[in-house]
């Protein structure tokens, strides 16, 4: 490991233990090495698919062929799972020591690796919802087993309404109550933590800036440099989030917990 790194890791785990208020907020870097595959530059699935299949307008008008498109995409049987970096931030959220995790991925990692206290800005494919009547209806590995998604559109038990992935499509707003929860979060963090977020996409970009604004601290976990490296970070760790969050855990130790901190 060089020594810049090994400065940042060590700085980090500083800022961790001073006990502030600590937020994680995550991009597509965290979900990288459990093998989902980025939306933009070469080899994201923009330059094999037509965005056009998740914008809500053409949804409407033609849902099956959106439907088949996304079925490929987000529910085919061998779907990414958890890497050690979701599963340390879980631990580290049972531990006390993180309080709040925005992610703008809509894989549903976080909360498979056990994450409870989060929001998921963009939303998730975990779920699906009515265009009709807006009950939820679970999209988990087990409603998928069980032919949820054989015949196109899926249709909603209660109405009859065609489902759609409970994730924001081109042309939608950020779900309220995910909305909220982030930045009232956010207004209440003291650190904050980004992980592999390009910083490109708002209103989700703006969190981290919400907790520099105030005061708070922030650590930036990217193999290369992002729109917050220059101008928010406070230390930058230039590593995958898999190898950055190993090298931070043990630097944190496993005595660490909330009630440990001054
Ligand atoms: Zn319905």
């Amino acid at each position: 490991m060089d020594d810049t790194i090994k400065a940042a890791v060590a700085g980090a785990a500083s800022l961790i233990r001073e006990g502030r208020r600590f937020i994680a907020f995550t991009g597509a870097g965290v979900s990288a090495e459990s093998g989902v595959p980025t939306f933009r530059g070469p080899g994201g699935l923009w330059a094999t698919i037509d965005p056009g299949v998740l914008e809500i307008s053409r949804f409407h008008r033609d849902p099956v062929t959106c439907w088949e498109a996304i079925r490929e995409l987000f529910y085919s049987p061998s779907r990414p799972r958890p890497s050690s970096a979701h599963r340390i931030l879980a631990s580290w959220e049972k531990r006390g020591i993180l309080s709040f995790l925005v992610t703008q991925n809509i894989d549903g990692l976080h909360r498979e690796a056990g994450t409870r206290h989060i929001s998921e800005f963009h939303g998730s494919i975990e779920y699906l919802v009515c265009m009709s009547c807006g009950e939820r209806t679970d999209a988990g590995p087990a409603a998928l087993a069980s032919g949820l998604l054989e015949i196109l559109p899926p249709r909603c038990a209660t109405c009859g309404g065609v489902l759609k992935p409970d994730f924001v499509f081109f042309g939608e707003g950020i779900p309220t109550a995910a909305y909220q929860a982030a930045f009232e979060a956010a207004s209440g963090a003291g650190l904050c933590m980004i992980i592999g977020s390009t910083g490109l996409v708002y209103p989700a970009a703006e969190i981290p800036w919400t907790v520099k604004r105030a005061g708070g601290r922030i650590i930036e976990i990217d193999p290369g440099e992002t729109e917050f490296t220059r101008s928010i970070a406070d230390i930058h760790i230039g590593l995958g989030a898999v190898e950055a969050l190993g090298l931070l855990d043990a630097a944190l130790g496993p005595s660490l917990n909330a009630s440990a901190r001054p």
